[in-house]
């Protein structure tokens, strides 16, 4: 029996606000427990909740990039459910009538577009956290995180396999990244996203029965979660069973799901309007202020990086993946021609892109540092005197001097790329290190000359050879100059050099 496979994804975004979803209390991450917290987050009765305005106009932003209509008067409904981490004993949430709706996200590239429909995106508050270990036989509980502003976003079920699931959650994750209202950040939960997935007979027209996953916190996670619940969905299916519609935990360690709790319906619930809330209503001015305020999204950049900096697609492509990456990017083509390294953009932009998309990329690994508007930086433990940390930064300024150096003939192409391995450990610039480690390339005809009288005189065996007509031995004799110089010849210099004298 063949099946084809159905998901549908619910996604839960934390927003980039300074305060909570209905209180004054800071949303930072990181304070000593119960610290971010209020009456009104801490479910005191008595206290009233107030909207914040900014994570209104984070919901609409984002309901304008996912192409949503946005309701014009919508509303907040609780959704009771007890749980020590949830003190009101309700979540405020929004349930039938939810701030964006019908809107799609195209998927794939070109040939393949598929666009996955919007069902909805309703703004809710975030629970505590139970936090189960530091002291034995006790649980504890941490409300900082209680009233954070969410968006869940969720589509219909319009994904056909788990590539298809993964490749609209990373479109999902960059539009919320470059919109800036929400760091995507997957492993600290604050993009947290729910495959639906089921299983039905090819050419049926009907669903089958679902099972929602969750604790997924990575895109490996996501799709191994996926992967499993449809062997073990065939598995049931081709011997006869029934799926039980229920959630179920992605154990990362096992590489299995486990039953969580039998599904919950709607009425467990018990949704009803929240009345200590009026409706929310927004004009078409609203969303048009917002519209105009919009940041620039992935396509927009990417178009521009091909038409601006004279890129290729695929270059261009790999540049506006990422946010940051795209920033600092265009950081470094502004100084190298304000600071005179290049008298265009054009004309530097394809050797900044492959420095940055290659070798700091390749060290990003290696280092395990972020690029940044303003410069790429990181935190080592201080190398001196291994107290404290400091920041290294790796701004361009740094490196963008290797380029004129290169093209001087003063440094070669390998010493480049060491140098710029030492500007990334040290945070150091380039000609410092240039400087103080000697590293000038020899294109003194004079010292040349000098060092390739003597490789010859040393090797009269292989000078006879290529006198008389042996031609491969011109590499050797490279190949000893270049290490006469200890690699800081300028091989150009060294190759024309060499034609004459070993003529004669
Ligand atoms: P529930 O009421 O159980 O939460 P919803 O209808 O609200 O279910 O849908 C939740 C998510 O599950 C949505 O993303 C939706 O696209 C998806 N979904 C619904 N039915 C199916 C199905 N049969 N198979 C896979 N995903 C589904
Ligand atoms: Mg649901
Ligand atoms: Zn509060």
């Amino acid at each position: 029996m063949a099946y084809e496979v159905v998901i549908g994804l619910e996604a839960h975004a934390q927003l980039l606000t300074a305060s909570k979803m209905f209180c004054g209390c800071s949303t930072a991450f990181g304070a000593a427990p119960n610290t971010q917290t209020c009456p009104v987050c801490l479910g005191m009765p008595g206290v009233l909740p107030v909207v914040n305005q900014k994570a209104v106009e984070f919901a609409i932003r984002t309901g304008l990039a996912l192409n949503c209509t946005m309701a014009p008067m919508n509303r907040f409904a609780r959704k009771n459910y007890f749980y020590p981490d949830l003190p009101k004993g309700y979540q405020i949430s929004q349930y039938e009538l939810p701030i964006c709706e019908d809107g799609w996200v195209e998927i794939g590239q070109n040939g393949t577009a598929k666009r996955i429909r919007i069902r909805r995106a309703h703004l809710e508050e975030d629970a505590g956290k139970n936090l189960h270990t530091g002291i034995a036989g006790a649980s504890h509980v941490d409300l900082n995180r209680a009233g954070t502003p969410l968006l869940e976003i969720v589509t219909e079920p319009d994904m056909r396999s788990p590539d298809e699931a993964v490749a609209y959650l990373k479109k999902l994750r960059d539009i919320l990244v470059y919109l800036e209202v929400c760091d995507g950040n997957m492993e600290e939960g604050s993009l947290r996203c729910e495959p639906n997935l089921s299983l039905r007979q090819a050419g049926s027209e009907e669903f089958g029965t679902k099972v929602e996953l969750k604790n997924i916190n990575s895109f490996k996670f996501a799709k191994a979660a996926m992967e499993y619940e449809i062997k073990r969905q065939t598995k049931v299916l081709s011997e006869g069973g029934k799926i039980v519609q229920e959630t179920r935990l992605w154990d990362p360690e096992k590489g299995e799901t486990a039953v969580m709790r039998s599904k919950e319906e709607a009425h467990d619930y018990r949704y009803f309007p929240e009345p200590d809330l009026v409706r929310l209503r927004i004009t078409p001015e609203m969303v048009e202020e917002v519209r105009k305020a919009l940041p620039e999204m992935p396509e927009a950049m990417h178009k521009r990086f091909v038409e601006e900096y004279g890129l290729t697609d695929y270059v261009a492509s790999v540049l506006t993946t990422d946010k940051k990456t795209a920033e600092y990017f265009e950081t470094a083509i502004k100084t190298a021609v304000e600071a005179g390294f290049s008298k265009s953009k054009v004309e530097i932009s394809q050797d900044i892109a492959n420095w940055i998309t290659i070798e700091l990329r390749g060290l990003q690994n290696k280092f395990n540092f972020e690029l940044t508007v303003a410069g790429a930086s990181y935190t080592v433990e201080n190398p001196v005197s291994h107290e404290g940390v400091s920041r290294v930064q790796i701004t361009p300024e740094k490196w963008l001097p290797l380029f004129a150096m290169k093209k001087k003939g003063e440094i070669s192409g390998p010493t480049a790329k060491m140098v710029l391995e030492k500007v990334v450990a040290t945070g150091s610039s380039a000609e410092k290190i240039v400087k103080d480690e000697g590293l000038t390339q020899v294109s003194d005809e004079g010292a040349l000359e000098k060092m390739i009288d003597e490789v010859m005189a040393k090797n009269p065996q292989q000078l006879t050879q290529y006198r008389s007509g042996k031609e491969q031995v011109f590499g050797f004799f490279v190949g000893q100059v270049m290490k006469a110089s200890g690699g800081k010849a300028n091989p150009a210099k060294v190759n024309e050099l060499l034609k004459r004298k070993l003529a004669g």
